[in-house]
């Protein structure tokens, strides 16, 4: 029987960089409570949140494994509070990752938030369009709103993997934020930068109706990112 002490083979660096991750969602104010969840590829399939659980009480051995088929894998490390052969339950939201992570092989993380600004306009089921050069980050003219679908259910990945077709990131009506990245440090860089993006947009709203970027300069800025983004990967 293994105890609570994690092996390199039992993923105990990415477990906790995922659980540090989630903390850090909370604490940069993108998201609150248990809402929001967190995941990374792995080979073998991904690690992810458990469903419901306060981050700030997960340890390493609460991060549900799931295999390519989107089962959550019994690796038999011992959790508090469980039976040794027992698993958390994923997060309610397993389907979009494992979705995300099947048919997007360059996405190695996402994070799911119900950050305010961001989840205000999708409320209203609005796109954020080009008012600001930095839309491009999310790798289009536009960061989609996908249909309203409940929460946990397949209609709801089918509709968030349509709104981030080309786009690394999408709003999902009437619920939060999906922001995918190469690593983890990435993905919640993108989240609170949408949400930052929804911040502005919406109190441009308040002034007005702002002029929209054209397509030709957006492809510019995309384009222009991409050399930006290298750079800063050193
Ligand atoms: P989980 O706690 O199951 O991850 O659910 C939170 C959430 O944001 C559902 O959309
Ligand atoms: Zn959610």
């Amino acid at each position: 029987m293994k105890n609570t002490m994690l092996l390199h083979s039992d993923h105990a660096d990415q477990r906790q960089a995922l659980i540090d991750t989630a903390i850090a969602s909370n604490t940069q104010g993108i998201n609150q409570g248990t809402s929001g969840n967190v995941s990374v590829r792995l080979d073998e399939g991904f690690l992810i949140t458990p469903s419901s659980m306060p981050y700030e009480s997960l340890i390493p051995s609460d991060i549900v494994l799931m295999d390519h088929q989107g089962q959550p894998v019994n690796t038999g490390i011992t959790q508090q509070g469980l039976a040794h052969s027992s698993v958390r339950r994923p997060s309610s939201e397993w389907r979009f990752h494992h979705d995300i992570y099947c048919s997007r092989p360059e996405v190695m993380a996402i994070v799911h938030t119900h950050s305010t600004h961001a989840t205000a306009l999708a409320c209203l089921q609005r796109d954020i369009p080009a008012f600001h050069y930095m839309v491009a980050v999310a790798g289009g003219n536009n960061i989609r709103c996908g249909h309203y679908a409940t929460f946990g259910t397949q209609a709801l990945s089918d509709y968030a993997l349509k709104a981030l077709k080309d786009r690394k990131a999408c709003l999902l009506a009437h619920h939060g934020v999906v922001a995918t990245g190469h690593n983890l440090a990435s993905a919640l860089a993108l989240a609170i930068e949408v949400e930052t993006l929804a911040h502005q947009y919406t109190l441009v709203l308040s002034l007005g109706e702002p002029e929209i970027l054209s397509d030709k300069e957006m492809e510019k800025v995309v384009e222009k990112f991409k050399g930006y983004g290298e750079r800063a990967q050193g």
